[in-house]
């Protein structure tokens, strides 16, 4: 299973909640040059939803590649 872990840097502030929450942070992620945040590494990720749960800002996002496929066919659906 192929995990995405997905931050929006317009809306990441660099709090680095998700930094300090993450069990395994030193190995997924990474700061910018801006101070942002953003996922290097996401095999070590095991969507224990830690990350998304702290961020107050909501710019986190972590999905399965099968739930991205899935949100995309309701999408689809939807557009019907
Ligand atoms: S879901 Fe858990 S393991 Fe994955 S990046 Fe977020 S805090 Fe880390
Ligand atoms: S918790 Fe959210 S706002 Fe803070 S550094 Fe992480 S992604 Fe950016």
């Amino acid at each position: 299973m192929t995990i995405e872990v997905i931050v929006d840097r317009d809306k990441c502030t660099g709090c680095g909640k998700c930094y300090a929450v993450c069990p395994k942070a030193g190995k997924i992620f990474k700061k910018d040059k801006n101070g942002k945040y953003y996922a290097y590494d996401t095999k070590f990720c095991f969507k224990c939803y830690a990350c998304t749960g702290r961020c107050p800002v909501n710019a986190i996002i972590v999905r399965s590649k099968e739930e991205e496929k899935n949100e995309n066919k309701n999408k689809e659906k939807i557009k019907l």
